[in-house]
């Protein structure tokens, strides 16, 4: 692991001359290319971020006030556009496509002194819970390479978990960033819908993407959520609240604070979850008792309802979203000639799009349809509208939800490919806080008997994040904590 846990300390040795930015980012180039089979990264900015780091050094030792992140070394998913830099969604009908603007949250990123090292490999347009669909192979659990690091964002939480960079971003639909911190044994944050702007966000589902964080240290991953959050005129659905100082309200681990959680009965008895998980919660929420916090039982009637919803919303959003890919304005075209338009458009989408793509194109296009309409996307809408209803309300009387992230540790290499449906279903307890739009986040407290770690989820109400990186604080500085 890097000489420095996190953000802090490295500044406290950079500020003392202990160490300088150029060194932090050889570290990790070292690092990229010795563990280059995990097929994290799908490219590396390696002169560029030399280059960065330098001129961080120059300004520093010219007594330059630096920005809050200088020197941070940040690996971004292949779904964040950054100017002049390759973006493809790990799809081959983007391939050798460059961003022309950069998204609001990387501007904010580099303009705080961070630096970017390359963009990191995922599911195919954030399509998946593996990492398998991606067009250029899959990323490897570093703790098991027979294993996946999970998906969509499973580049992002290798490189963390690896020690590839300090943070790295992720984007979260349906669970793409907690579920693969899950699986890998890092932080992942979704924050709340609105709270990052969206703005240079390759669309899955509008409605429901949201920029996620990953990292090992929860004070990293506030110091980061402070400056990417906030208002932003390129994206109508960026919240206009103030931000809060997510640092000064993280607390210390000598704090004593009492809350009052709540998990889901029905997640917690639910038939798919790893049965030594289960025992796993259940001590956990005795031991939070002993500690003199509240821990109760709710009943949550919508379980079972809630993937096939989030699955009807999402394909019609992507449906849509994925239309604007024809080879024509950009991206992948046909070498076959003398075709007539709709044969051409045709073409280029089946040989640009991967399977799973297709997949949801064709069932969000059938949701939409004139005769499904109802029976489908209203419908889903109404589970969306009740399921919203239901959690806000238990979430108005506890502090926060506390409950697995993923029913079972990291799946095997394939374990689920030929099986869409059971993969669909393993995203049980994640997408519930997309449907709310609520923030959540994924902490690295358990290890199974198989070695694999596993994550407790921290669910809270809108625009709480300041709890919710709190709880997770307090939570991480009172158990014990997997290190990779
Ligand atoms: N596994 C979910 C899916 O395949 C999550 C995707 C995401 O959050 N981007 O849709």
């Amino acid at each position: 692991m890097s000489e420095f846990s996190s953000i802090i300390s490295f500044h406290e040795a950079l500020y003392a001359g202990r160490t300088s930015c150029t060194v932090q980012v050889r570290y990790y180039l070292d690092r990229i290319a010795q563990l280059k089979h995990l097929n994290a990264f799908l490219e590396v900015y390696e002169e560029e971020a030399l280059e960065k780091a330098q001129q961080l050094d120059a300004r520093l030792k010219n007594g330059e006030q630096l920005g809050v992140l200088a020197g941070v070394v940040i690996g971004i998913k292949d779904v964040i556009c950054y100017k002049g830099h390759n973006v493809s969604a790990a799809s081959h009908i983007l391939e050798g496509f460059k961003s022309l603007f950069s998204a609001t949250a990387v501007e904010r990123l580099l303009a705080a002194d961070a630096i970017i090292i390359g963009n990191l490999n995922c599911d195919e347009f954030a399509m998946g819970s593996t990492n398998e669909n991606s067009a250029f192979g899959p990323t490897l659990n570093a703790l098991d390479n027979s294993r996946v690091p999970g998906g969509s964002s499973g580049g992002s939480a290798v490189a963390i978990q690896a020690d590839l960079c300090q943070i790295s971003l992720g984007s979260d639909t349906g669970g793409s960033v907690r579920q693969p911190a899950d699986f890998c044994g890092v932080i992942g944050l979704k924050p709340t819908y609105g709270r990052i702007s969206r703005y240079g966000l390759i669309a899955y589902a509008s409605s429901f993407d949201q920029i996620g964080i990953f990292g090992r240290d929860i004070g990293d991953v506030a110091a980061v959520l402070q400056i990417m959050a906030g208002p932003d005129e390129f994206d109508s659905t960026a919240s206009q609240r103030e931000v809060p100082n997510y640092l000064t309200h993280l607390g210390t681990s000598a704090d004593n604070k009492t809350y009052k959680f709540a998990y889901l009965r029905d997640a917690q008895y639910h038939d798919g979850l790893d049965k030594e998980m289960r025992e796993g919660f259940i001590d956990f929420f005795e031991k939070l008792q002993d500690q003199g916090h509240m821990v109760s039982g709710k009943s949550f009637e919508y379980l079972d309802h809630i993937v096939p919803a989030y699955y009807v919303l999402t394909t019609a959003e992507a449906s849509s979203n994925l239309s604007r890919y024809d080879g024509v304005k950009f991206g992948h075209r046909t070498e076959e000639k003398n075709l007539d338009l709709t044969a051409f458009y045709k073409k280029n989408r089946s040989e640009g799009f991967g399977k799973e793509v297709k997949r949801r194109i064709l069932l969000g296009t059938f949701v939409l349809s004139a005769g499904y309409y109802d029976a489908y996307y209203t419908k889903a809408q109404q589970v969306r509208r009740l399921v919203t209803e239901k959690l806000n309300e238990i979430l108005e009387e506890n502090d926060a939800i506390l409950m697995p992230t993923v029913p079972t540790t990291a799946f095997k290499l394939g374990e689920k490919t030929d099986d869409q449906i059971a993969m669909y279903l393993a995203d049980i307890y994640t997408v519930l806080a997309n449907l709310a739009g609520v923030p959540a986040i994924s902490v690295p407290l358990c290890r199974h008997s198989n070695g694999m770690p596993y994550g407790v989820q921290i669910i809270t109400r809108k625009f709480s994040e300041e709890s919710l990186l709190q709880i997770a604080n307090r939570l991480m500085a009172k158990e014990q904590v997997i290190v990779v």
